[in-house]
């Protein structure tokens, strides 16, 4: 069975490995963690994700596999795609993303972690909230939605469009204890709120250590 890599969704698929190198030189996903997604067809969904347990170091373009809605390989494709699909799934299917990038981060780790139980956080007061879609001020407030983590793909699949379900405008959430999912129209903005994620969880993190700071 040979595969056909869509040649249209090259540029993005390209792109999207450029996101997964450089969310793993910030060691956003050592070892095997994460998974990243861009969305190649709509109708029907299709998405070109990482393989499961693939490590991050040295992906290719050809490594990616096209998934349906059901989160399994499209027709023509082998191979054993992230067990996380399903959540890019339904973060593709709630939010109507282009790209979906998911990372396993320190302080995205430890902060799902402080606030698994109160269900999220909020964040503001920072200029680099700017880069989020929709926030216009450092003074606009933002929530980070923390779901609680589970090994079973379908139940976490349900909490996360749940929340996405109850809340609007979202960018991304965290899995307790776990890490990120963020994601844009396209590689572009998804990979940009990446950053501007990790950047936020690292300040509100480090901020902890300072205080009470009366410098
Ligand atoms: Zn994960």
């Amino acid at each position: 069975v040979t595969k056909t890599f869509p040649e249209t969704a090259r540029a993005e698929a390209e792109a999207l490995l450029r996101c997964v190198a450089r969310a793993r030189s910030r060691g956003w996903c050592e070892g095997t963690g994460g998974n990243f997604s861009v969305v190649v067809s709509r109708k029907p969904l299709q998405l070109l994700v990482t393989p499961s347990g693939a490590d991050k170091a040295d992906l290719r373009t050809q490594d990616l596999l096209l998934v349906g809605a059901d989160a399994a390989p499209a027709e023509g494709w082998s191979g054993r795609p992230s067990d996380e699909a399903p959540l890019h799934v339904a973060v593709a299917e709630r939010t109507g993303a282009g790209a979906i990038v998911h990372t396993h981060s320190v302080w995205g780790t430890l902060l799902g972690e402080r606030f698994g139980a109160s269900g999220g956080f909020r964040i503001r007061g920072y200029e680099m909230l700017k880069g989020l879609a929709g926030v216009r001020s450092h003074e606009q407030e933002i929530f980070v939605p923390v779901v609680a983590n589970s090994q079973d793909m379908a139940e976490l699949g349900a909490a996360v469009r749940r929340e996405l379900a109850a809340r609007a405008g979202l960018a991304g959430l965290l899995i307790a204890g776990h890490g990120l999912y963020a994601w844009g129209a396209g590689v572009a903005e998804a990979r940009r709120h990446l950053e501007i994620f990790e950047f936020l969880f690292e300040v509100v993190g480090r901020r902890a250590s300072l205080e009470p700071f009366t410098g």
